[in-house]
């Protein structure tokens, strides 16, 4: 669906915003790109759609070359990020059906977008007076209105309450049930850990690690166990690998003697992963 390899980019002449990239993502995938603000996300997606065709190397798009996109390209293709690309003054029945309108290909059906993403309700309001939240779903629905093959999305669940954002990750595996590759941005390392099949970590424009989030979270090495325990009076914490419980003999005495007063696991989290690759913070 995308092979990129070797792809470089600047900008007018400045330093390179990306360096060398190579990828591949077949269809059907999740595929997360992860970095802090200004690593090159956005740079790298609008390569991807076309919209900056002056890079380097090569980056494909459904058998097309990204600096010459043509045919049905874009019809087959969803994109939710950076243009604020909903009609404030329609409602948001009014937006879906506008942007159907400008689809060829079948689009999925108004009202059921509508309710897939709570807006039912709201159907008849005009979007100026949208929560932020609102607006993050109704742009999601005009994004993905045509039905599109491959579709790329920008912080999926920023700005949705807990409720909302479940909802909207289950909209995001369903369309990855029906056959669709989705590309995302986020800065949510629980998001990226429960949707995507592979992320890569981007950082100062290069691909610092690229593997399913449990491949890279396992290579970091053994969640740790933690437990307490009341000794002479007082509470003692001890720490021991997950992978070498049997051989903590205090564990298993204090086990057998039913004194353990708390026991907790801190398997490392994609954050921390993410930290420990790169040197650096997502945020
Ligand atoms: P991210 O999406 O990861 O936050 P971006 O791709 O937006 O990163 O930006 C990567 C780098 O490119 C940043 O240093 C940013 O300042 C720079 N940049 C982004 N857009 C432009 C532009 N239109 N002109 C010049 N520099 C840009």
């Amino acid at each position: 669906m995308i092979h990129v390899e070797n792809l470089s980019f600047s900008y007018r002449r400045k330093e390179p915003v990306l360096q060398n990239i190579s990828f591949s993502v077949s269809q059907g995938e999740i595929f997360g790109i992860l970095g802090p603000s200004g690593a090159g996300k956005s740079t790298l997606m609008k390569i991807l759609i076309g919209l900056l065709p002056d890079y380097k190397g090569k980056a494909m798009v459904m058998n097309q070359n990204c600096n010459r996109l043509k045919g049905d390209f874009f019809s087959r293709v969803g994109v939710d990020f950076e243009v604020p690309a909903l009609f404030e003054r329609f409602t948001a029945r009014e937006n879906l059906q506008f942007f159907a309108s400008l689809h060829r290909r079948p689009c999925f059906k108004v009202d059921d977008l509508l309710t897939q993403l709570g807006l039912m309700q709201a159907e008849k309001q005009k979007v100026s007076t949208f929560s932020k939240g609102m607006k993050t779903r109704l742009s999601f629905a005009r994004a993905v209105i045509n039905n599109p093959d491959l579709i790329f999305l920008d912080e999926p669940t920023d700005g949705l309450d807990p409720t909302s954002a479940a909802s909207m990750k289950g909209i995001i595996k369903g369309l990855r049930q029906q056959g669709k590759t989705i590309i995302l941005t986020t800065h949510n390392m629980q998001d990226a850990t429960d949707l995507c099949d592979r992320v890569a970590f981007l950082s100062s424009g290069q691909i610092a690690a690229l593997n399913t989030p449990r491949s890279l979270i396992m290579a970091q090495g053994a969640a740790n166990i933690t437990y307490t325990f009341v000794d002479n009076g007082v509470e003692q914490t001890r720490t021991t690998p997950l992978n070498r419980l049997s051989e903590d003999d205090v564990l298993s005495f204090l086990v057998k003697s039913n004194r353990i007063t708390s026991i907790h696991s801190d398997e490392p989290n994609l954050a921390n992963v993410f930290t420990e690759v790169t040197g650096g913070r997502l945020e």
